[in-house]
C-alpha cells in the first residue's frame, strides 16, 4: 500500500489518518475534505458557540501524534469534493472547479458523514431558516441570534432541536419545540426518559409542541411565521430544522459499492477490498445486536476510524480479516447530551428495550441511572447527572452481562 486515500476531512476520518501513521504507514497520506477548515469537533455547535461562550478557535480536534496534525504528514485536499469512485482503476473524481481530477489510491477509507434533511416543502430561500451540522450554520444560526428580536421556532425534538432549544434559552430567546412523534428524542433515550426530557425543557419555558408538524414556513425575505398541521401559527424570527440526517454517499452513485441508508460494510468495516467505511456513513452488521447498525454520534466515529484504519493496514493483501474478534468492530455505542445543566449519557442500544428500570437516584429529582433490558440481556445504561455508573454497566454489556447480574450489580 503506497497511497491511501481518506475522503472525509472530520473526526473519522482525521482519527483514521492519526491511527494510520501511528500504526507505521509511511506512504502517501491524502485527506479530501469538501469544507475549507481542517478537522474540527461538531459537539459545541449546538452548545457553546451557539451560546456564545465559544468560538472557532475552540474547536479543531486535537493530535496526540508527535508534531501535532503537521506531523501526521498528510497531504490536505480541504474545500474539496470527491464526486466518483472507480473500483475497477482504483481511482476517485475530485471536482476541481469543473475539470473532474483523478486520484489514484490503493487504500482508501470513506467517512463522509451525514448531511441534514430539509424540512419537506419548505423554501429554501427564506433568510434565517437554517439546519445545523457545519461551523458555518451554527455561525450563521448565532449571527441571527446575535441581531434579531427572538422568536425561535426548531422543528425537530432529536438531539439537534433539544439541544438548540436548551442553548437558546439559556440566551433568554423565546422558544418553541414542534416534535412529530408524541415524545421528543424517544427513539435513542425510551418514551419514559423522553417524556421527562419534555419537562425539563418545559420548565425552562420551551412552549413544547409534540405530535404535531409542520404545514409551511412563510415569509416574505425572511422567516415569519411558521404554520403547524393543527392550524397554529407561530411567528418566528428564526427557524432551526433538525428532523434527521441523510449519510453522504451520492457521490458513490454508479460505484458498485452497496448504499443502503448508509454504505453497507462486511463485520470488519470493509466496504469492498481495501476499501473501508467509518464514522455516521458507514453501516455493519453488529454482532452484539444481531443487526446492522449505523450510528451517529462522536465517539463512533473515532473508535470505527481508528479499527479501519488497522484492518486496511492488517488487511492489504485483499481480506480484512479472519473474522476472528480482533477484526471485527463491534462496539458498545456511547454518546453524551447536554441540555441546560444536565448531562445525558447513554451506553449501548436503548431502542426496541423491553424493559427499562432506574437503578440509581430517581427521575424525580432528574438525577438517576436506568438500566434497559433486552429479553435476558443489558441492553443499556443510561444516567442523567450521575456520569460514573456508566464506565460500569458499559463494560458488563461488553462482556455481555445478563439482567440479573446487571441488577445484582445495581443493589449490591
Ligand atoms: P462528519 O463529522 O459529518 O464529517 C464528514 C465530513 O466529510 C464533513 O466535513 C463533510 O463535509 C465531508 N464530506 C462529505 N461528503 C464529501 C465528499 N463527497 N467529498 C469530500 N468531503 C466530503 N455526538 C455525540 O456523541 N455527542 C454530542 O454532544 C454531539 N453533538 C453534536 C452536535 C452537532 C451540532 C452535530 C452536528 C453533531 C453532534 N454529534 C454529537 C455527532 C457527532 O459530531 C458526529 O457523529 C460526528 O461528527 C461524525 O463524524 P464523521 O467524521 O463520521 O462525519
Ligand atoms: P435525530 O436525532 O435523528 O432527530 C430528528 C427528529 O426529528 C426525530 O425525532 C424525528 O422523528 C423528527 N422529525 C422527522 N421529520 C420531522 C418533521 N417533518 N417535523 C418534525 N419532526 C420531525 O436528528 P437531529 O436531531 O436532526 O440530529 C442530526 C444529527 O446530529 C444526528 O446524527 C444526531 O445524532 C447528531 N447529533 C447528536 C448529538 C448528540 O449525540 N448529543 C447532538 C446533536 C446532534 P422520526 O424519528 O419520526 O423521524
Amino acid at each position: 500500500v503506497r497511497r491511501i486515500v481518506v475522503v472525509g476531512a472530520s473526526l473519522a476520518g482525521l482519527r483514521a489518518a492519526e491511527e494510520l501513521r501511528g500504526q507505521g504507514f509511511d506512504g502517501e497520506l491524502v485527506v479530501v475534505g469538501d469544507e475549507p477548515h481542517r478537522p474540527y469537533d461538531r459537539p459545541p455547535l449546538s452548545k457553546q458557540v451557539l451560546a456564545g461562550t465559544w468560538d472557532a478557535d475552540h474547536l479543531p480536534l486535537a493530535v496526540a501524534h508527535e508534531g501535532g496534525l503537521d506531523g501526521l504528514d498528510v497531504d490536505w485536499r480541504l474545500g474539496t469534493r470527491a464526486t466518483g469512485l472507480d473500483l475497477a482503476t482504483r481511482t476517485i473524481t475530485l471536482a476541481d472547479d469543473d475539470v473532474g481530477v483523478e486520484l489514484a489510491f490503493d487504500g482508501l477509507v470513506i467517512a463522509t458523514g451525514a448531511s441534514p434533511r430539509w424540512l419537506p416543502g419548505c423554501r429554501t430561500d427564506l433568510a434565517a431558516v437554517h439546519t445545523l451540522r457545519t461551523l458555518d450554520d451554527s455561525l450563521a444560526i448565532r449571527a441571527v441570534l446575535d441581531t434579531t428580536p427572538q422568536r425561535v421556532v426548531v422543528v425537530g425534538g432529536g438531539f439537534i432541536g433539544a439541544e438548540v432549544a436548551a442553548t437558546c434559552r439559556s440566551r433568554g430567546v423565546d422558544v418553541t419545540l414542534v416534535e412529530m412523534l408524541p415524545v421528543p428524542m424517544g427513539v435513542a433515550v425510551g418514551d419514559e426518559v423522553g417524556t421527562l426530557m419534555a419537562d425539563i425543557h418545559r420548565d425552562h419555558g420551551v412552549d413544547v409542541r409534540l405530535g404535531v408538524g409542520v404545514e409551511r414556513v412563510d415569509g416574505s425575505d425572511r422567516v415569519e411565521r411558521v404554520r403547524l398541521t393543527d392550524g397554529t401559527v407561530l411567528s418566528a424570527a428564526l427557524v432551526v430544522i433538525g428532523i434527521g440526517v441523510v449519510p453522504n454517499t451520492a457521490w458513490l452513485d454508479g460505484s458498485g459499492l452497496t448504499v443502503d441508508d448508509g454504505i453497507v460494510c462486511d463485520a470488519t468495516g470493509q466496504a469492498t477490498s481495501g476499501v473501508f467505511a467509518a464514522g455516521d456513513v458507514a453501516r455493519w452488521p453488529s454482532r452484539r445486536y444481531g443487526r446492522s447498525l449505523r450510528i451517529e454520534h462522536w465517539d463512533n466515529a473515532i473508535a470505527m476510524g481508528e479499527h479501519v484504519a488497522q484492518r486496511l493496514l492488517a488487511g492489504s493483501g485483499g481480506s480484512a480479516g479472519s473474522g476472528d474478534d480482533g477484526d471485527v468492530y463491534d462496539p458498545v455505542p456511547w454518546f453524551w447530551s447536554d441540555q441546560y445543566d444536565r448531562k445525558v449519557q447513554l451506553a449501548g442500544v436503548a431502542a426496541g428495550a423491553d424493559e427499562m428500570q432506574v437503578v440509581e437516584g430517581s427521575m424525580d429529582e432528574r438525577r438517576f441511572v436506568a438500566l434497559y433490558r433486552q429479553g435476558d440481556r443489558l441492553a443499556a445504561v443510561l444516567a442523567m447527572n450521575r456520569p460514573r455508573p456508566v464506565v460500569t454497566y458499559r463494560r458488563q454489556i461488553q462482556a455481555g452481562a445478563s439482567w440479573s447480574d446487571a441488577l445484582a450489580t445495581a443493589s449490591g
